[in-house]
């Protein structure tokens, strides 16, 4: 490919809604353009990259015994309804009618289409396990599309369904994926772990590993042991509780006048204790009720585990009004003691609190010496705040890490939420009807590409890692005027892409510094230098873009170096069989 060919618009400019750098970077090096909020196009160099990527992903899903086939993006609603997510998947849903006025959606994950698919041709045992995987588009209306290919609302995925006999097949298949997951980010060049996580909107009572790609852009929080290899999104992370033991007798309730204490910080500051003394009480709402949930004052709630717990659709802090009739007092003076009519979800490390101060449920006031368990009862007490670092390990001995992740991929463990839902049953070896028990498992093409840039680039632009650099190898001759480097980069570049290094000549009519400056910004791996030296002395120069390092070559040899760099790395980056 010539450059002065490629479409290729490299900009010096980008527009202020990019705020990460792999956005920044992908509109400047000319491969992706915006279409609509969250909806790109690949150009060329861009489109090379993603396939690059896909490539990997279908080599190793292939090797686990993955057949690829092509779902439907247009999905009939009936299939949600049965499934029960027409309702529950909200507004993120693509929904659209056709001329008969027919609901449909555009499909965000595919577990009700392919369920559908799989329940009407599969009938017997023999026919499973099946591992059935595709490459296409996606579509999510998300709240907040940002940060370019990382949160699209059109964006590329690659989703596998498992369907097994039994548990135990779901474990293998699980773990099939999981490796697979691991060799695939690996062979991408990329830094990332594997942790326990949330199940969210695809449900599943399984189990469930996120693979993030650790960067400071990242949209996740998660925690890793020091010791051991526990590691988990902050939304699941296991609290350890930590009983604060003060020693004390259990002293008489007493309600003590606190004007405009509200705040944990003002109810400290104002009666000269400890956040570890402070039971704080929230007031949350869900589609069916109102609870009260309590944790200690220095401690944050965790919403996702209290959600969970509740099983609830929807949950959201009350607004005033309902504070103010349910408890009777003003926002900041809820308290559990005396508390009627709603369920008290209790942190496990509140009940273990002594003389606690909690709200009177009387604005300005509070409860001092306030005893769980005399004062008042929990209906639930369970692990309902968050993780921070510097805890201990759920697993071990070791203390908790915390860092930034960008969710690059999930497994899931479905069992038999959909098979059940909608009927997707088989024969066993005994004639017995049992329902089909499902496993779901997608990778953001996407987002690990943009992943791959937060990790890889410098203040000149994107460093590829070899195996999804969108070429191999950019020729350089200095001067295209003179007649004799043109002639001998040619000669390179042909000599390379004949023995399979993807090389790009620049043969514009530009001041080096321009050609060096974009081929640093579209971040090919190594850029050969056709110069003067080429022709007085014969030899080129090598630069690779990683480490820097510049090497002189014999021109007859260079496109052997090349070729046997980009060997070596391309099988430095496939990890061990
Ligand atoms: P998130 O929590 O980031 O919204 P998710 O958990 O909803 O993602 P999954 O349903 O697990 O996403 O989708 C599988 C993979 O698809 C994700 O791991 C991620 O790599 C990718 N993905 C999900 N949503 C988007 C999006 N809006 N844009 C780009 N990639 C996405
Ligand atoms: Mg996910």
């Amino acid at each position: 490919m010539k450059i002065s060919e490629l479409y290729a618009p490299t900009l010096r400019e980008v527009p202020a809604e990019a705020e990460v750098i792999s956005h920044i970077l992908m509109l400047r090096a000319g491969m992706i353009r915006k279409a609509a909020s969250g909806v790109y196009t690949f150009l060329p160099l861009g489109y090379r990259i993603i396939k690059k990527v896909i490539q990997i992903i279908r080599e190793e899903m292939d090797k686990k015994g993955g057949q690829e086939l092509m779902l439907p993006i247009i999905q009939p609603a009936e299939l949600w309804m049965e499934s029960g997510r027409w309702h529950v998947y909200g507004d993120e849903l693509f929904r659209l009618k056709d001329r008969h006025g027919r609901d449909f959606a555009l499909g965000p994950t595919h577990e009700e289409i392919i369920t559908d698919l799989v329940k009407g041709d599969v009938r017997s045992y023999k026919q499973l396990p099946l591992l059935l995987y595709q490459i296409q588009n996606k579509y999510r209306d998300e709240r907040r599309p940002r940060f370019g290919l990382m949160r699209g609302r059109e964006f590329i995925m690659k989703d596998l369904y498992s369907f097994d006999k039994d548990k135990e097949g779901l474990d293998i298949s699980y773990q099939k994926m999981y490796d697979a997951y691991s060799r695939i980010f690996t062979r991408c060049g990329l830094k990332f772990r594997p942790v326990e996580a949330d199940p969210g909107a695809i449900g599943g009572s399984g189990g469930t590993h996120e693979f993030m790609v650790v960067a400071d852009s990242g949209e996740a929080a998660i925690v890793y042991c020091d010791t051991c290899n526990y590691a988990a999104n902050v939304e699941k992370a296991e609290a350890v509780p930590v009983p604060v033991d003060t020693g004390e007798a259990v002293k008489e309730m007493q309600e003590v006048h606190t004007p405009g204490a509200r705040t944990v910080e003002q109810v400290t500051e104002f009666l000269h204790i400890g956040p570890e003394k402070l039971i704080k009480t929230l007031i949350y709402r869900t589609e069916t009720e109102t609870v009260a949930a309590l944790v200690r004052g220095d401690r944050e709630i965790n919403e996702i585990k209290l959600q969970n717990l509740l099983g609830s659709v929807q949950l959201e802090l009350a607004d005033e009004q309902t504070v103010q009739e349910i408890t009777g007092a003003a926002t900041g003076f809820a308290g559990p003691a005396g508390l009627q009519d709603i369920r008290i979800i209790a942190d496990t490390e509140v009940m273990e609190m002594r003389n606690a101060v909690t709200g009177a449920n009387k604005t300005d006031t509070h409860m001092i010496n306030v005893n769980p368990g005399r004062d008042f009862t929990a209906d639930l007490t369970a692990d309902i705040r968050m993780v921070r670092a510097g805890e201990k390990c759920p697993r071990c001995e070791g203390a908790l890490l915390e860092a930034r992740g960008i969710e690059v991929g999930q497994v899931f463990k479905l069992g038999t939420k959909y098979s059940e839902a909608m009927g997707a049953k088989y024969l066993d070896e005994n004639g017995k009807e049992k329902l089909m028990v499902m496993g779901c498992y997608g990778i953001g093409v996407g987002r690990t590409v943009a992943a791959s840039i937060e990790q890889n680039h410098d203040k000149d632009g994107i460093i590829w890692p070899m195996p999804i650099a969108p070429f191999h190898a950019v020729v350089i001759p200095v001067s295209v005027k003179d007649q004799k480097q043109t002639e001998l980069a040619w000669q390179i570049y042909n000599s390379l892409n004949d023995s399979g290094v993807e090389t790009v000549i620049d043969d514009r009519n530009e001041r080096p510094g321009v050609k060096f400056k974009d081929a640093d910004l579209i971040g090919f791996p190594l850029r050969v230098v056709v110069g003067s030296k080429t022709v007085e002395e014969g030899v080129v120069e090598v630069k690779h873009r990683r480490t820097g390092d510049i090497s002189t070559v014999g021109v007859n040899e260079a496109a052997s170096v090349i070729r046997k760099i980009v060997a070596d790395e391309l099988a430095e980056s496939m990890p061990g069989a």
